[in-house]
Formats: C-alpha cells, structure tokens, sequence
C-alpha cells in the first residue's frame, strides 16, 4: 500500500517548545509534504508526553490539575505550530497526540496485557513483579533522581537532597519489570538484517555497542501511592505504568492500535510501521527499548529511526540559558521569514550531525541563497518576460531560419542541453531527500539556479532586446529560464512551501507545486502564452546591521528566556527522571565538522611519549600528575583528568600521545606541560587514552 507515516518525538510537556523541537517539526513536516507531492498518503505525527511525576509536582506548584498543566504547555505548542505552519490548517501535522487521550490508555494497556501474555526469546515471562530502588527524601516525600541530589563526599556515604541537604534513604518499592535483558539477541539481530533501522551509521554503533554490553531489565511502574499521574497497570491498579513506557507506544495507538475509533479514522494496518525522528539524545529508547517492547507485543517494528544532531551557537558552545546563546523563537518569527527558517535549517545542518544556529548566518544565507539566488532569478526572468514579452510566456522555440542569429550571440541551440542537466539534478535531488540528506540535495537544486543564473547572465536579454532580428533568442532564453523556474518550485515546494506557491502564482500557473510530482515533471511544459502574474519580491534583502541591533533589543537578558522550562510558571525546574521524550535534540555536543587547512593542524606538535611514573593527587579526584618521555632531556610533568578511569601504577611504560607545544598551565598547583590525547565518549565524557599497537620511538612526531 502507498503510505508513509512520519513521526516527531512526542515533547515531554514540562517546558515550552524551543529551537530543538521547531527544527525536528520541520523535518518531519517537509519529508510529509515530499511524500504527499509525489501521491503518497502520508500521516505525519507530533504531540506531547503528558505523564509523570514532574507533571504531577509542576501541577501542584502551579495550582492546577496535572491535566490543566497539560493543557497550558499544549497551548504554546498550538500557538508555535501554528505561527511556523507545521499545523493541520497548514497543511503540516495529521495528530498532534496527547498521551491524555482516552484512547492512547486503551493502546497502551493492550500492548501492555499482549506482552505479559507473551514468552521472552529465552522462554521467560517478559513482565515480572520486582523491587525498584531509588534514593527517596522523607521530607520531599520523593524519589530523587541523579540530577535532583548531591552526591557523596565519601563512598559509601548516601547522597543528600538538594532542597533539604539532609541524606536520603535508600527505599525500595514493589514494581513492573519489563525483561529487556532476554531481548538482546533479537534486537541484535534486527540490527544486522536491516542495516537501515538505525542511522546514521555512527548511531547504530553506538547502539550495537549499547546492546552487546549487556542490557538491564526496566523498571516499569510504579505504585499509585508514589505516581498517580499516568496509565494504570491493566488488572493491578495499585500500579502506574512508568512514563515512558507508555510515551512510546503513542506512536501506535494515535493510528488505531488498540483502539477501533482511530483504526476506522486512521488505520494502524495503512500507516504502520513509521519513521521516527529523534534527537540523538533519546536514541536509545526508541532504538533499544521499544523495538523491544513491539518484539514482546508481536507488533512489526518501524521503519526507521533516524537521530538527528543538535544545533549549537555559531561558536560551536551547546545553546544553553546561562550562556544566554539560546535561540528565540519569538524572536525568529518576527524577524524571518518561516520558508527563510525552514531553508537555513535544512541547509546548515548536514542532516544527522550537529549544526551551528546564529541570526547571523540566517541573515547571511538568506541573503545571499534567497535573495540574490532563487528571488533574484524569479524576479529578474518575471520582470524580462513582463517588459520583453508582454508578460506572457514566450515560445521557447527559435525557428530554423533563426538558428544561426542564436548560435552567434553565443545562445545554446539545442535547448536540451539545459534540460538534461535539470532532469539528472532533480533526480540527484530526490535521492538525497530520500536519504534525509536535505542539505546536499538543497545544494543540488542550487545548481540549478546557478546554471539559469548564469545562462541569462551569458546570453544578456537586455542587449538581445535591442535587435529586431533576436527576438526569438530573446524569447528562448527567457521561456528556458521561467520553466526552469517552475521545475524549481516543485522541487523546493517541500522544503518552502509558501515561497515555492508564490513563484508558481507569479508564473501564472494554476493550482499548486504540491500537487506536481517532481519525478513526472517533463521538460517544457510551461504553456507558452500563459499570462504571468504580479511580479513581487519573494525573499526581500535584509538589513543585518538593522535587523541585528533589532534582535539583540529583543533578546530577553539571560536566566528568562521564554523557550526555557522554567519560563512556564509554576513548573518543575528542568529536572528529568524521565529522560525519553524530553528535549529531543539536547545532547552532548560531539560530532561538530568544520574544516581545517594543513597548515592549522601542522601547529599542533604531536609527539610519542612513554609514561614513566602516575600518581594520584591528593584533593582532586580527577587529576593524575604523570612523568612522560617525549625524546627529550628531561621528562615532561603533565596532568591529566583520567584519574576516575585509569589506575595509575597500569599506565607506567604505556605509550600515549602528548600535544607537547601546548602553553604549560598550572593545575593545582602543578605545572602541566602539555597534554594526553584521549577520545571522550558518553554522557560523563569517559577518556580512552590514544595510543600504539606498533612500536613506535619516544618523541616521534604524528603528522
Ligand atoms: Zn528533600
């Protein structure tokens, strides 16, 4: 059956919606539009995680019902969906799904009985009664998460609670385990038949590393008495479903599963399996426990799941309140326009690897690819055709008897030249779309516009306009130039929706570049004759100057603003013991690319060294102070932060890699001189010490 189903993650609903969940709408919403272009009925999905404990304490802080609470944070949800045209009315999302809805209760509790009826690949009852234990706060009357308390000075020492600063007590309460740990094998095995569930590639390492190091049962409930907010465990109400247990299965219940009323309106069996879109953060939940949970249901798994970067500031830093590099939303749509927003996002950021998001830039390639590139190309061929052709469409023919009058002028005769090198772009085009690369493919339609650009550049329809004898040249050059405009508002109508409608109008065409399927589109269409419209300016130049100082006039002082969690009165601060719906694209900042020359990285004196003694420093954990051979004379005293993962008697006589023109500092009192090259990986950052499988001398130098 021809469907698609796309889904963005659902947003947890304790903080307002910001950059991170604008940018993964605006992928879902344009790979919906480019499915529905080419005739494919397609479901596009976005909502809010509506349970949990936070909800609950925010609601309660606030006055409300956790309901209410809900239903406030939604509201801003609608209000920005609906300012940035990703909702229904704008032709973007089909649901935006609420875990409150009745009938999301009915799916998840059907999931839920289907995999305690079921047996594990090793023959087990997939949901077992065990113990969850948590560091809980008698006087909070709450369980504390990692975040939430301060850790010992000492080990052994229970950690302290951060409102109080009284220990907390180690409790232990009845709960639902879901056996995550029997669905390794299978999970594996879903990894390596479809090499394509997971991306991008580095991604699904990560996962498979995940997965082979061993995976624990889950915890998934919790007594009603600690949550009450959420799903009741069907057939033990004393228990609540954990959050994120049920959060996940929306994915199926908002299409019908479990549920007759949406299976009639939408169809679980027409729409599953889908594409999730998800932050690299909440990868592992949606990569590792929920294809196990539909293994365990005996429900087909997605399609994919494609994790996406995450947008930093300009330099580089990860967006964050106390930074004050966050970016406004308010202060985006008042400033830009939603096509100039949606082109830069998909644009700048290679899609799966981390972006730079500043108002500079947006400025800059607004002006420079909108502007004066596609805005520039529709205005200058519109405006020709208006003062040259009388503003209708001119034959793109050039009669026999005038070839030669074309030829010498320097106008390419055979008009399929150009119309060969647009037919292989667009189908360059469609594959990078389908492979969620949107910025090569972005690239590639801006081909396009350079060839057109520079094909009326090189023919000069000014000059042509002067001589009686050329008109057909003339008339040629601009006919190639509005079809190869028209070809171009159909490829870009995904991306620029209202931008692409505009130029179509301005062409005098009818209906809309929506309902053009880019891979029928035949060469030449355009009607010659057909009466072009009012030319306007699509993309007006901005002022960076102006519109900077007007930006940073808007920009709200740091520590409010309005993106933020704690912006929703009454909230929970931004705490997470339910990590998986939340801010779907906050993570590390790891995976940045951009470029060096040579000469930038010869700086960088690398050397081979050997260490000859470690030891701990008293008074700071982290830090070892080593002695390192580089070939010199005298060793080299350099300190590193590995002292948590590394015991320092195994690292004598290691081989490791130094930065030996590092500026020595001063750490605690030692002068290191220089550094110890290691890799950093996960969410504490672990160091992995570089070094040799080969001898190599001391003091050798990498290059
Ligand atoms: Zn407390």
């Amino acid at each position: 059956m021809n469907t698609f189903y796309v889904t963005t993650p659902i947003y947890y609903a304790n903080s307002l919606p910001h950059l991170g969940h604008l940018y993964t709408m605006i992928v879902a919403d344009t790979i919906a539009r480019a499915k529905r272009q080419r005739g494919i009925e397609t479901y596009f999905l976005t909502g809010t995680d509506e349970h949990g404990i936070n909800i609950e304490r925010a609601a309660q802080k606030a006055g409300r019902t956790p309901k209410e609470q809900a239903d406030y944070v939604v509201s801003y949800y609608k209000k920005m969906t609906a300012e940035f045209g990703l909702d229904t009315a704008h032709g973007g999302y089909d649901i935006f799904m609420r875990t409150t809805e009745p009938f999301h209760y009915e799916g998840v509790s059907e999931l839920w009985r289907r995999i305690a009826k079921s047996k594990t690949p090793k023959g087990n009852d997939p949901i077992y009664k065990g113990h969850y234990e948590g560091w809980f706060c008698a006087a909070c009357a709450e369980y504390k998460t990692e975040d939430e308390y301060q850790k010992p000075k000492n080990e052994g020492e229970p950690p302290t609670c951060l409102i109080h600063d009284t220990p907390l007590d180690r409790v232990s309460e009845e709960s639902y385990f879901f056996r995550l740990s029997d669905y390794d094998e299978a999970l594996l095995s879903v990894y390596e038949t479809r090499p394509d569930f997971v991306r991008p590639e580095s991604r699904r390492n990560e996962v498979i590393s995940f997965v082979r190091g061993g995976l624990q049962d889950l915890s998934v409930s919790r007594l009603k008495t600690s949550v009450s907010w959420g799903v009741p465990v069907p057939d033990d109400p004393a228990h609540t479903m954990y959050v994120w247990f049920d959060a996940l299965i929306n994915y199926i219940t908002a299409i019908g599963f479990g549920n007759e009323e949406r299976q009639q309106k939408v169809g679980f069996d027409r729409f599953w399996p889908a594409l999730h879109l998800v932050g690299k953060d909440i990868l592992r939940f949606h990569a590792v426990y929920w294809p196990a949970f539909l293994i365990a249901g005996g429900v087909e798994l997605p399609r994919a799941v494609v994790a996406h970067g995450m947008w930093l500031d300009p330099n580089g830093r990860k967006m964050s309140k106390t930074l004050g590099n966050t970016i406004e939303l308010d202060v985006l749509q008042k400033h830009f326009s939603i096509d100039a927003i949606r082109y830069f996002v998909l644009r700048e950021m290679v899609f799966g690897q981390d972006g730079r998001f500043g108002y500079e830039a947006l400025i800059d390639r607004s002006n420079s690819d909108l502007a004066s590139g596609l805005g520039n190309l529709s205005s200058r061929t519109l405006t020709m055709i208006g003062k040259y052709c009388d503003s209708h469409v001119p034959s793109g023919v050039i009669p026999e008897d005038k070839l030669l009058l074309a030829k010498r002028v320097g106008v390419d005769t055979d008009e399929t030249t150009l119309a060969g090198f647009i037919e292989t772009a667009r189908d360059q085009f469609g594959l990078h779309f389908q492979n969620l690369a949107f910025s090569r493919a972005l690239e590639t339609a801006w081909s396009i516009v350079s060839r057109a650009d520079k094909m009326i550049t090189d023919a000069k329809p000014w000059d042509l306009a002067k001589d009686e004898n050329q008109k057909h040249t003339l008339a040629a050059v601009l006919f190639r130039a509005a079809e190869t405009l028209r070809w171009l508002t159909v490829l870009l109508h995904p991306v620029m929706p209202g931008a692409s409608q505009a130029i179509w109008n301005q062409l005098g065409l009818e209906g809309s570049p929506a309902q053009i399927d880019p891979t029928k589109l035949k060469w030449g269409e355009l009607k010659e004759g057909t009466a072009i419209g009012d030319v306007q300016p699509i993309f007006p130049r901005i002022d960076k100057a102006k519109t900077m100082s007007e930006i940073n006039a808007d920009q709200k002082p740091t520590g409010v603003h309005a993106t933020e969690a704690d912006a929703v009165p009454g909230t929970a601060p931004a705490t997470k013991p339910e990590p998986p719906m939340k801010h779907a694209t906050e993570a590390d900042a790891v995976g940045v690319t951009s470029f060096i020359e040579i000469d930038d990285f010869a700086k960088v004196d690398l050397r081979v060294g050997q260490v000859l003694s470690a030891e701990r420093i008293p008074k700071a954990d982290k830090l070892l102070l080593m002695k390192v051979d580089i070939g010199e004379e005298q060793p080299r005293q350099i300190l590193a932060g590995i002292a948590q993962y590394y015991e320092p008697e195994k690292l004598v006589g290691r081989k490791v890699v130094i930065v030996a023109n590092l500026k020595p500092r001063k750490l605690r009192g030692y002068e290191s001189q220089g550094m110890v090259v290691a890799a950093s990986y996960g969410e504490e950052g672990r160091p992995v010490i570089a070094t040799f499988t080969e001898d190599v001398p001391n003091g050798a130098r990498l290059k």
